[in-house]
């Protein structure tokens, strides 16, 4: 039985290295695998899933009008894909989570999902509520504060270092950065400013 799978965390926990490797794992078995990433910019289909440790490979996209059962459905009439990977599943809509949920259940191919958990206001992104409400299986990505704590929360800061507490929760190509903490250590720094 295929199963769903979401392996959530926080900023710069590493879930792109995990999924490189998990795909690795499959590939290296002489099984083939299917990578999809979000669009953000306007290059379709030939985006890149790095990780900050220097590995990464290509991988089709996916934005806002795309059906992912049907992209997939396509995929697989190409011949066999012993798993699907889907990077950035933070921004994938309630329709595409269930679509998701589709390709597992009704052309039974694992699907495992990887993305953030909450944007900088400690909101759920709509693709990762939908994935808590239906994924089979959830794994946690782990990462650390400052303090060695668990980070569950991340911050948006400006280009001084500001923390900045409002904003659309997405910023493609902007000069923000971000930075994981305890949740502890997210309230202190969200109310300071
Ligand atoms: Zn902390």
């Amino acid at each position: 039985m295929a199963k769903l799978y979401f392996h959530y965390s926080t900023m710069n926990a590493g879930k792109s290295t995990i999924l490189l490797q998990a795909s690795h794992n499959y590939i290296e078995r002489g099984m083939q695998t299917y990578l999809i990433t979000a669009q953000l910019d306007n290059r379709a289909g030939d985006a890149r899933i790095a990780s900050r440790i220097g590995i990464g490979a290509s991988a089709d996209t996916f934005s806002d009008e795309t059906d992912l059962f049907a992209k997939i459905q396509t995929r697989l009439e190409t011949g066999p894909c012993a798993c699907i990977f889907i990077d950035e599943a933070q921004f994938l809509s309630d329709e595409q989570v269930w679509q998701l949920a589709r390709v597992v259940d009704d052309l039974n191919v694992p699907v495992m999902c990887y993305g953030l958990r909450v944007d900088f206001r400690g909101k759920l992104f709509p693709g990762s509520a939908t994935l808590l409400a239906l994924a089979d299986v959830m794994r946690e990505v782990r990462t650390i504060c400052h303090c060695g704590k668990k980070a569950t929360m991340v911050v948006r800061r400006d280009e001084d270092g500001k923390v900045l507490a409002d904003g659309e929760q997405v910023q493609v190509g902007g000069n923000e950065t971000y930075l994981s903490l305890c949740r502890v250590h997210w309230r202190q720094a969200v109310n300071a400013d």
